[in-house]
This record gives structure tokens, C-alpha cells and sequence, in this order.
């Protein structure tokens, strides 16, 4: 077997929760696992945040699984229903529904339910991305109200900029104006949200990335927020290549040596998840020392810099991310964000997964 691993810490993520909780104050959580749990593992991670109050997902299949490992809370369908006959799996699990087209406010019509389903009525408060504009939220919930497939209706909308300098004050004023004459709970909340902002906690939050230890914000480090990684990919150097000053590694030549130096091959690749983007001098923690990466990262393998490693030899180990790198800073080294670096690992589905503390 590859020495490659994504080692995954669930006492981390219950830690991060935690704190969550303790940020969150008195609004609910609703922990978002979805894509496999920014690329955690679904069902794992679900056993470590089963305090929850909610945990919000995309699809029927994945809340099949939360409910078969023993979830009881409320789950709720972040992009509602695809199809008419989903209303109908969402019943049995007892799901809660975001509605946030005119189609699916038509399968609510249509549909006869013995349980009536609790929705989360997606106003689009400037991302336009998904939800009502705003005009229209009064003529909806006039509507919803009457339904009899629906027990309950919570407002929610999400920010485009809650993590940059813009902030979330404009569409926060938008959502208010509408929601204020209404007694409904309400959402509104991601991760750089419910950190930064106190006036977005309203009833619940939806902490995606900061359970995973990583940061939602250029400029606010994980560390700083005191959140714990929870990914660490692992590898080991497989091969050394002693180098001549003038000497290029790997593909396109893409780096050349300034001086004479030892270079580390390692067991991980863009194939398993890691950027091709990645750039000389990307950080990564080899046999218990920071270095950098040189070259241009290969499929299967890329380059580090062990000159200053003497005692690093082939079978040593390599921290691409984890409790030494932050996955925040390779993103940044690669023009990405963390969030596909983490769900990268799981899509690849050639990273085996260790959990530990689970
Ligand atoms: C993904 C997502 C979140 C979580 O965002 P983070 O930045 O990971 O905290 C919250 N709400 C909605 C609607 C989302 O799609």
C-alpha cells in the first residue's frame, strides 16, 4: 500500500463544536456536513458532533445515512427537493426542507403528507444565488402559512461576503427589514459569520469549515480562532535526488536549483487531492521540520526541499497538512481556499481514511 493517509481526528471536531457552542451563545447549531464532510467522511464525523442541534446535508441518500448513525436531531436539506417524490422520503426521515424556487413550493402544494415538514424559506438577500428576492417573501409566507404539509416555516438567507471586507451589514439589513415583521426563527449565520458578527447568531448557525479546524478568513488564521485541525495527510518520502546547483526537478523544468541540494520525493499528488497550483516554496513539515515544496507537483508524487533535513531519509515522514501546516496556508500557496483542498482528499477517493479517538 501507498504510505499516503488522511489521518482524521474526531476528538478535534468535537472540540471545534464545542466551541462553536460556546461562540454561538444561545442560537442552535446546525453543523454542515455536506460533501462527505468538507471530505471527512459523512457518518464518522456524525458520530463526533451528534450534540448538534441539527446538522445540514444536500440530499436524501445522505440523510438516510445521519439517521442510520443514530442522528435524531433535525437535518436539514440545504437546496430542498430535486424531485416531487423526495417530499415524501424527507417525511419518513423527518426532515427539514430549504425551499427556494417556485418548484418546490409547487411539490408543497401538490403533495398529501400525514407529517407536515418543517421549511426554510431562502430569501436572496444579495448573493443571488439561491432563494426569493425579497418582494415576494410576504406573498410566500402568506402561503406557506396555509399549507397543510407545512408545520413550520424558519427564514434564513446567506452572505456572499461574511468573510471579507464587506462584510454581511447590507444583506443583514435587507433580511431584517423583512423579517422583523414576523416572529418566525431565522439563519443567517456561516462560520465567518458567526465569528465576526454577533448581530448574524439569531436562532440558528451554520458552522461549515470552522468545525474542520480550517479558516474561512484571509486574513484570521485557524490558530488565531483556536479552532483544531482535524485532517492530517500524511505521506513519506519514497525517493532523495541529490541535485547540482543549475539542476531543474520534475515537470517542465518548472524549478531550478539555486545552489546544490537534496530533494525528497513524496507519495502524494494532485491525483490524491494535493494542488497541481501548489507553488515553489508551498510549506509542508518533513521528519519534524518545516521546508518547502519545490517544482511542479506530479500526479502521484511531489518535491520537497531537504537540505537542511540531514537525518531525513526515504520512509520519512511528510506533514502536507495537519497539526504543523495549516491546510489554509497551502490553499494559499495555490490560489485555492481550504475547503477544496479538504473536500479534494475524499473526491479523489484514493486517500484511505484512519479515524482516530472515533
Ligand atoms: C456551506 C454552507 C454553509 C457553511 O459555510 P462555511 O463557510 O463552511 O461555514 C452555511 N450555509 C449554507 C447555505 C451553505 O451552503
Amino acid at each position: 500500500m501507498r504510505p499516503l493517509k488522511a489521518y482524521i481526528n474526531l476528538s478535534a471536531l468535537t472540540f471545534n463544536l464545542q466551541l462553536v457552542k460556546k461562540i454561538a451563545k444561545n442560537s442552535k447549531v446546525m453543523a454542515v456536513l455536506k460533501a462527505n464532510a468538507y471530505g471527512h467522511g459523512l457518518v464518522q464525523s456524525v458520530k463526533a458532533i451528534k450534540s448538534a442541534d441539527g446538522i445540514a446535508i444536500l440530499t436524501i441518500e445522505e440523510a438516510i445515512k445521519i439517521r442510520g448513525a443514530g442522528f435524531k436531531n433535525t437535518i436539514l436539506l440545504l437546496e430542498g427537493l430535486f424531485t416531487a417524490e423526495d417530499i415524501y422520503e424527507a417525511e419518513k426521515l423527518e426532515l427539514n426542507l430549504v425551499v427556494h424556487n417556485e418548484q418546490q413550493i409547487e411539490y408543497l402544494n401538490d403533495a398529501t403528507l400525514k407529517n407536515p415538514i418543517n421549511v426554510h424559506l431562502k430569501i436572496n438577500t444579495g448573493m443571488n444565488r439561491l432563494g426569493f428576492p425579497p418582494d415576494q417573501i410576504d406573498y410566500l409566507i402568506e402561503n406557506l402559512n396555509v399549507n397543510p404539509n407545512v408545520s413550520g416555516i424558519t427564514l434564513m438567507t446567506h452572505f456572499a461576503t461574511a468573510d471579507e471586507k464587506e462584510g454581511i451589514a447590507k444583506q443583514l439589513a435587507c433580511f431584517n427589514r423583512i423579517t422583523n415583521n414576523y416572529n418566525f426563527s431565522s439563519s443567517v449565520a456561516n462560520s465567518a459569520a458567526l465569528y465576526k458578527f454577533p448581530e448574524a447568531r439569531l436562532d440558528w448557525v451554520r458552522p461549515g469549515i470552522m468545525l474542520y479546524g480550517a479558516s474561512p478568513f484571509e486574513d484570521i488564521s485557524a490558530k488565531k480562532m483556536d479552532v483544531k485541525p482535524v485532517m492530517s495527510l500524511i505521506s513519506k518520502i519514497i525517493a532523495i535526488q541529490n541535485i547540482k546547483k543549475g539542476q531543474a526537478v520534475g515537470y517542465g523544468n518548472n524549478y531550478i536549483a539555486k545552489k546544490d541540494m537534496r530533494i525528497g520525493i513524496v507519495a502524494c499528488g494532485y491525483g490524491d487531492g494535493y494542488p497541481r497550483h501548489a507553488k515553489t516554496g508551498t510549506p509542508v513539515f518533513v521528519h519534524h521540520k518545516n521546508t518547502t515544496t519545490v517544482g511542479r507537483v506530479s500526479m502521484d508524487m511531489l518535491y520537497v526541499d531537504i537540505s537542511n533535513i540531514a537525518d531525513a531519509k526515504i520512509g520519512s515522514k511528510v506533514e502536507m497538512w495537519g497539526n504543523h501546516i495549516s491546510v489554509d496556508e497551502v490553499a494559499k500557496n495555490s490560489g485555492t481556499v481550504g475547503y477544496e483542498l479538504l473536500c479534494n482528499i475524499s473526491a479523489s477517493s484514493r486517500v484511505p481514511m484512519e479515524y482516530l479517538d472515533g
